[in-house]
């Protein structure tokens, strides 16, 4: 929560047109060292789009997106332009763990957490087995870093995944509905890991329809409605006794 790590993040001014359907219409933002931003909105409200914004999986069409000081892009002719080479470094500093957890399936959780680190930071094979070991343990997978993620549960690969992403010890976490694909008897351990990675201080991005866990983990929640953030606040606030109508009704929906 504290503010002395400075901002990791910084959005400002982002906009986001598909042809002529503008998604996003403008959304400031910011997520401080250490903090856990979650962000609710409805379904096609366009949070993944705001979510792959920031590692520009998505090109903005407008808007600056600044992550540890440095701007990815430049704005310019109605446009965001931006060379590849500026890519690399958000890629390598923001990690992402999306809904469906996408593991290599002829590789065991150790060999796909072993993946980025070799492949993208090329670090030496020792290196990289050792970091993989370390980040599955601190998942609670340290019994299964030789299973393939056939013969692990839906929760475990998701865990499998967040590995993956801390392995590359990113300075933001971006979270896109990670239990929204698990049966509801597996969401809790996942809900947990991020709840535990949070206390020790990563800095994350967080959009959950989990009220409860929203409420538990987050700094300050985010309502995305109509391409704007609509209402934030404390979580004890926008979650308790939100001051919008749109916000009061989403709630209710989500009860
Ligand atoms: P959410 O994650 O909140 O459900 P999305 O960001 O996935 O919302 O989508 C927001 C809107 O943008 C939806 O109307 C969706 O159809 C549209 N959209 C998302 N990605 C694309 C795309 N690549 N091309 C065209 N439309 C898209
Ligand atoms: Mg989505």
């Amino acid at each position: 929560m504290s503010e002395q790590g400075g901002e990791v993040l910084r959005i400002e001014g982002l906009r986001k047109a598909f042809g002529a359907t503008e998604v996003l219409k403008g959304i400031d933002l910011s997520v401080a060292k250490g903090e856990a931003v979650v962000l609710l909105g409805a379904s096609g409200s366009g949070k993944s789009t705001l979510l792959r914004c920031v590692n520009f999986l998505e090109i903005p069409s407008a808007g600056r997106v600044v992550i540890d000081g440095t701007a990815v892009g430049r704005e310019r002719d109605g446009a965001v332009l931006y060379r590849e080479a500026e890519l690399i470094p958000i890629r390598a500093h923001v990690g992402m763990v999306f809904q469906h957890f996408n593991l290599f399936p002829h590789m065991t959780a150790r060999e796909n957490v072993m993946e980025g680190p070799r492949t993208v930071l090329r670090l030496p094979r020792a290196e990289c087995r050792e970091r993989a070991g370390r980040y599955l343990a601190k998942v609670g997978l340290a019994d299964k870093m030789d299973a393939y993620p056939s013969h692990l549960s839906g929760g475990q690969q998701q865990r499998v995944a967040i590995a993956r992403a801390l392995a590359m010890e990113p300075r933001l976490m971006l979270f896109d509905e990670a239990t929204s694909a698990l049966d509801p008897e597996l969401v809790g351990e996942v809900l947990q890991t991020m709840k535990d990675l949070s206390d020790e201080g990563m800095t994350m991005l967080i959009v959950t329809h989990e009220l409860g866990f929203a409420y538990a983990v987050a700094d300050k929640v985010l309502f995305l409605h109509d391409g704007r953030i609509h209402e934030e606040g404390p979580p004890d606030e926008l979650l308790v006794r939100p001051r919008e109508a749109r916000t009061r009704e989403f709630l209710r929906g989500h009860a």
